[in-house]
């Protein structure tokens, strides 16, 4: 399936499987030891993992929204190696072309792409080698990160790639704020400084594509936080303000790097929280 439907109250969501990258193992679980992890998420003979790719369209009155965009066609073979990347469609296309095709859609009829944050694996998808990948589209990403990503530094530099997001015409935002009416920009750093998450609620409901502040399910104890984040602390405190409004609130969280989790929901258990309802791929 390269599709998961879901709505939100009145709003219709769909998970679009955007293809697989595959990361070091030890880098994305930080602290903890291989011993523990590797249980959750077995390496393959390189130490790395699947990772999911994976964006989120929303059905909106102003027309489709999607947010994070995959890796795109833009890299090179050895970079596509390095990350283990499989995100290559039918005829040319990507992955999530060929998803959004699938639904019935083209390109063209996406008219907000929400960036969560500009990292290759979330942006790699705004443009393409042939421009922007969704031209009618209006692009939207928090200022703080923009400028973040354009002044990058020896610890930064690998995964902000300047062909992911120049040239792209961005709308900036600051904070947290309503994009449209239903869909909300929920500032979640320490991934990196600028972070967002994207907040969604229709009819009393809410589901909230939380991106790299819990990448996948494994993720989900406090401490199990990614070697890549910049400031683990500040993720660690950003993650039990969301976990309690999302447990109080009953959220929906959609991850977008869990190569089998779409979705779930949180629950009390013991001293952390586990995950109930969950919705795997099939
Ligand atoms: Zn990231």
């Amino acid at each position: 399936m390269t599709y998961t439907t879901f709505n939100v109250g009145g709003l219709r969501c769909h998970a679009l499987e955007a293809g697989r990258q595959h990361l070091d193992g030890g880098a994305m679980f930080g602290i903890v030891p291989k011993a523990l992890w590797a249980r959750r998420a077995p390496p393959d003979d390189r130490n790395r993992i699947p990772l999911a790719l994976r964006c989120l369209l929303i059905e909106h009155d102003d027309g489709l929204v999607l947010i994070d965009t995959g890796i795109g066609n833009q890299e090179n073979s050895k970079f596509i190696d390095i990350y283990g990347v499989d995100n290559a469609g039918q005829g040319g296309r990507t992955k999530l072309e060929d998803a959004l095709r699938e639904l019935g859609h083209a390109p063209a009829d996406i008219r907000w792409v929400i960036n969560t944050h500009l990292h290759f694996d979330h942006a790699g998808g705004d443009l393409s080698r042939e421009g922007l990948s969704f031209p009618r589209a209006r692009y939207v990403v928090q200022r703080g990160e923009l400028e973040f990503a354009r002044h990058t530094n020896e610890r930064t530099a690998g995964s902000y790639l300047a062909h992911n997001f120049e040239g792209v015409p961005f709308q900036l935002i600051d904070g947290e704020v309503q994009i449209l009416p239903g869909i909300r920009a929920l500032p979640t750093p320490g991934h990196v400084p600028f972070h967002q998450s994207i907040l969604i609620e229709s009819g009393g409901e809410k589901a909230c594509f939380v991106a790299d502040v819990v990448p996948t399910a494994a993720h989900l104890p406090l401490p199990w936080i990614m070697g890549y984040d910049l400031q683990p602390l500040v993720t660690l405190e950003t993650r039990r303000r969301l976990y309690q409004r999302a447990e109080a609130e009953q959220w929906l969280l959609v991850f977008e790097h869990d190569p089998t989790i779409v979705s779930g929901r949180l629950e009390k258990e013991g001293k952390g929280v586990g995950l109930v309802n969950e919705k795997r791929l099939d």
